[in-house]
């Protein structure tokens, strides 16, 4: 018998939903994937930025947001994790030209001078109808009226949404709304993405019944992961998505065993 994890987090529900077994590996045997380069791009990005939003807002410039980004990368390791890295589709140059693209096509997005971000990078621990939950915001903004605006940075594609349905691409911002609930009595009328790559936001209006949904599948996760526990069986997905996962690739998956 398996212990379950004492809390779940809007990304290990997710990964759940996605395969049960990569659930496992992950967060019961605690075999970690190795850092990737698309993911050290978007926490690169979304560190610099989180920087520009703490400066006075009429110094949020691009002169800034470059002083910002050479200093996180020389002072702050990141150079060092980059250069550390098993699998490199690119030269550090590539890396830094990437991901100044992303963020300075935060302009596009919004006007940095006229925007006040009211949280960023905000741990919540909640109990969303008893599931205990813990996770970080990316960053909120009160509305005029009182009620708070999630947002999260993308530095990747926008999901086809022949494979990712708009449920299932607002999950974790509703996770959050949940739990900004719980934990602050605060509530949430928008949840937005910022795709920084393509230069475009998407947004969903928060309604009692998006909650509701998003509620059931925390609830019903929560439930499946302790059952998955008690009986040690663990589901394998196989899907064609199994070709980028990282337990496939070390052959210690059950359904990819030679
Ligand atoms: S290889 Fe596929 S089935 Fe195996 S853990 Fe990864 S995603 Fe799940």
């Amino acid at each position: 018998m398996f212990k379950p994890p004492e809390y779940l987090s809007p990304s290990s529900i997710g990964l759940f939903r996605d395969c049960p077994q990569k659930f496992k590996f992950s967060h019961i045997d605690k075999i970690k994937e190795p850092p990737a380069w698309h993911l050290y791009l978007g926490s690169f990005v979304h560190e610099v930025l989180e920087y520009l939003y703490k400066e006075d807002a009429q110094n949020r410039s691009h002169e800034t947001l470059k002083k910002i980004a050479a200093d996180r990368w020389t002072n702050h390791g990141w150079a060092d994790k980059v250069e550390a890295l098993e699998v490199k589709p690119g030269t550090l140059a590539d890396f830094k030209r990437a991901a100044f693209e992303s963020m300075i096509n935060l302009w596009e997005l919004e006007d940095p001078t006229q925007t006040e971000i009211d949280g960023m990078e905000v741990e919540v621990l909640a109990s969303v109808a008893g599931v205990a939950m813990k996770g970080y915001i990316d960053r909120f903004i009160f509305a005029d009226d009182g009620t708070i605006v999630i947002s999260d940075y993308k530095t990747g594609k926008i999901p086809n949404p022949r494979f990712k349905s708009d449920d299932d691409k607002y999950f974790q911002l509703l996770c959050y709304a949940l739990m900004l609930e719980d934990a602050e009595q605060e509530v949430t009328s928008r949840v937005e993405f910022l795709y920084l790559t393509q230069k475009v936001k998407h947004n969903q209006i928060v309604t009692p019944e998006k909650l509701d949904v998003a509620r059931e599948v925390i609830v019903k996760t929560r439930k499946e992961i302790e059952e998955a526990c008690d009986s040690e069986k663990f589901k394998c997905n196989v899907t064609t998505l199994c070709d980028w996962c990282h337990y496939k690739k070390i052959n210690i998956c059950p359904a990819h065993m030679d």
